[in-house]
Order: structure tokens, then sequence, then C-alpha cells
């Protein structure tokens, strides 16, 4: 997820890149496979990434805490500002109220690593399903609560045949 930038630096604003994304990328310790596709724009400022990716988590069902695997798209746009000026070599200091702007390194190296990883953060789900439709686990007896399952059953037996007392004739 690492850019050389420096040959965009030295063009002017409004200067572009375009690049498809199919890389790994670290978030929490593990390696993720991203893919996707960034713009990157030459601003007065450095470089505006507009990146759009995609990639797959794994956790465990919310319902049945089976391992699940489930779908992360993510999609931001983030300024980046050089370390150091790419004519001169010069350090330079973030521009005022870009304090905790993204920065390219000194090599002129932008990486995507970092934004991804707290966007992706943002985007899993905060009750992951194994599938959408995941029955969950038997209140009564802690296994798969699928169709047919014999507690299920026997509690809906006594629901409907108090309903049935209720009904009239
Ligand atoms: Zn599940
Ligand atoms: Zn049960």
């Amino acid at each position: 997820m690492e850019f050389n930038v420096s040959s965009l630096l030295k063009e002017h604003t409004g200067a572009a890149r375009a690049y498809d994304i199919d890389d790994d990328v670290v978030i929490d310790g593990v390696l993720h496979h991203v893919t996707g596709s960034a713009r990157f724009d030459r601003t007065p400022d450095g470089v505006l990434v507009r990146a759009q990716l995609r990639g797959t988590a794994h956790g465990e069902c919310s319902r049945c805490l089976k391992p699940a695997a489930f779908a992360v798209d993510i999609a931001f746009e983030e300024q980046y500002i050089p370390t150091v000026d790419v004519h001169t070599g010069v350090h330079l200091a973030p521009p005022a109220g870009e304090d905790d702007a993204f920065r390219i390194d000194a090599r002129h190296i932008l990486d995507l690593q970092e934004a991804t990883r707290q966007y992706w953060a943002l985007a899993l789900p905060i009750a992951p399903l194994c599938r959408e439709d995941c029955p969950g686990l038997c209140p009564l007896c802690g296994d798969d609560l699928t169709p047919g399952h014999p507690c299920a059953g026997d509690q809906t037996d006594a629901r409907w045949s108090k309903l049935a007392d209720l009904r009239p004739g």
C-alpha cells in the first residue's frame, strides 16, 4: 500500500494518478487482502487521496458464535502532506489546521496502510452474522437453533396450546 509520489509532487496542482489496488494490509496484527482503486490528485498542500477498497474480515457470528467471514467496503478521502520539499529536501511543517493530516514520508512514500486500518475499523459490523438468517443458538440447550430443533418445538407447542385455549369455540 506504499506509493512513491515524488513525480506527482513535482507536478502542478491538478495533476493526478489512478491506481488499481490489490495488496495485503496488516490490520489488528492480521494480514488482510484488499482490492480496489485509488486516485491521487496533486493539491497546493500535497496529495488528495480518494480510495475505494474492499476486503474480507474474519470474526465471530454474534448469534451462533461460529467463525464468520464478512465483506468490508470502505471509501475515504484524505489529504496527505509532504514531510520534505520534493525539490529542495527541506523539512516542511504541516500547514495550519492540518496538524493531524496523514504525512508523506521523507522518501516521498505515501502509505495508505494507516488510513485503511482506521476506516476498516469503522466499517466493521457491530453485530456480525455468519449469514443474514442465522437462527442463533437455542437458549435452553445451546445447540444450533435449526428448523425442527426439539427444544424450540416444545416451546412453540406450549405457546400455541395457550393461544388455542383463548380461541372462541
Ligand atoms: Zn451464525
Ligand atoms: Zn435446544
